[in-house]
C-alpha cells in the first residue's frame, strides 16, 4: 500500500512538472510583450484625422447563453466614404460555433452555441467591398471565419497585423496562424510599438497590447468625433472589465496562458477612457454591451 502511494506521488509529481514544463514557454513569451500604452491625447488625435471613417457596426456569427449572460462572437465593420471597407476579425462559420460551444458547456454553466452565419453569408454581396482586415488576436473563434470569408471573396484584402500578432504563436494560436497562411489575405505588418495607424484607411489605428495573447491587438476606431475601442479578449464582459475581474486561475494560468499583470493594466486603462465622454470601450464578446452602447448591427450596405 505504502509503495502504491508512493508511485501515485511521484507519478502526481511528474504529471504537474509537465503540465508545467508545456506552461512555462508560453507565459514567458506573452510576458515579452511589453509596450507602453498611448496616451488619451495620441487616442484623440485619431478623431480629427480629415477623411476618417463615417461608420462602424457589428456583425454577430454566434451567441451562447451562459451563466454571466450571452457571450457572442462578433465581428465588426468600418466605412469610408469613399466605400473603403475595413473587418476587424471574422467570427467562426456555425459547425466551429457549435464545438466551440461544446468546450465551454463542460467548463462553465453555459446553453449550446446558436450560430447565426458564418461572415461572407452575413455580409452577403457587400464581401467584395471589404479590402482591409485585422484581427484582436489569434484565438480561433475570432478567426475561423477567415475559412467561410475567402471562399467568397477571393484575393485582393490586405491583412493588417503587428510583428507580435505575426511572429509569436503559442499552442492556442497556432491553429489561427495556419488558416490565416493559407487564406486569400496578403500580409502587411505595421510597426506596433505603441500606436500605429493604419496609412490606406485614414483614421483607423492599431495597438499592440499583449496581455491576453501575444498579439492581442486594440483597434482604435474614430467615427465623427466618437472613439470606439475594440478590445479583443483581455475580459470577456464589460462588466469584468470595469470591475477589475480577472478571468481566474484555471483560465489565465492554464487554459490560456495569459499575463495577468498586463491585463489587469489594460482594465484599468480601458476602464479611465470608457469613462471619457467619446470614448467607448467594446468588448466583442458583450453583445448586451455593444447594443447598450448603441453600437449598429451591420444589416447589408
Ligand atoms: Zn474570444
Amino acid at each position: 500500500m505504502k509503495t502504491l502511494l508512493k508511485v501515485v506521488g511521484i507519478l502526481l509529481v511528474l504529471a504537474i512538472l509537465g503540465i508545467i514544463a508545456y506552461l512555462l514557454p508560453a507565459h514567458i513569451q506573452v510576458r515579452s510583450v511589453q509596450p507602453d500604452f498611448p496616451s488619451e491625447a495620441e487616442l484623440q488625435a485619431l478623431t480629427r484625422i480629415p477623411d476618417g471613417p463615417v461608420n462602424i457596426r457589428y456583425i454577430n456569427t454566434s451567441s451562447q447563453k451562459t451563466a454571466q449572460g450571452i457571450l457572442s462572437h462578433t465581428a465588426f465593420i468600418v466605412d469610408w466614404a469613399d466605400g473603403k471597407r475595413f473587418l476587424i476579425d471574422t467570427g467562426m462559420d456555425a459547425e466551429t460555433a457549435i464545438e466551440f460551444g461544446k468546450v465551454l458547456e463542460s467548463f462553465v454553466d453555459a446553453e449550446p452555441a446558436v450560430p447565426h452565419g458564418n461572415i461572407a453569408e452575413l455580409l452577403g454581396d457587400d464581401i467584395q467591398q471589404t479590402s482591409g482586415l485585422g484581427y484582436t488576436h489569434l484565438h480561433i473563434d475570432h478567426v475561423q471565419g477567415t475559412k467561410p470569408f475567402c471562399a467568397v471573396r477571393g484575393p485582393g484584402v490586405t491583412l493588417y497585423q503587428s510583428h507580435w500578432q505575426r511572429d509569436l504563436q503559442n499552442s492556442n494560436t497556432v491553429d489561427s496562424a495556419a488558416i490565416i497562411e493559407d487564406s486569400c489575405l496578403s500580409r502587411t505588418v505595421v510597426d506596433s510599438n505603441g500606436l500605429s495607424e493604419i496609412d490606406e484607411f485614414p483614421g483607423l489605428a492599431l495597438v499592440g497590447i499583449g496581455g491576453h495573447t501575444p498579439g492581442s491587438t486594440l483597434w482604435v476606431v474614430p467615427v465623427n468625433g466618437t472613439l470606439w475601442l475594440i478590445s479583443g479578449d483581455i475580459s470577456n464582459t464589460k462588466a469584468d472589465l470595469t470591475n477589475n475581474h480577472g478571468k481566474g486561475f484555471l483560465y489565465s494560468y492554464i487554459l490560456v496562458p495569459e499575463d495577468t499583470g498586463r491585463t489587469q493594466d489594460m482594465r484599468l486603462w480601458l476602464s479611465t477612457l470608457d469613462a471619457q465622454q467619446n470614448i467607448k470601450v467594446i468588448v466583442p464578446h458583450d453583445i448586451a454591451d455593444i447594443k447598450a452602447n448603441q453600437l449598429p448591427e451591420f444589416q447589408g450596405r
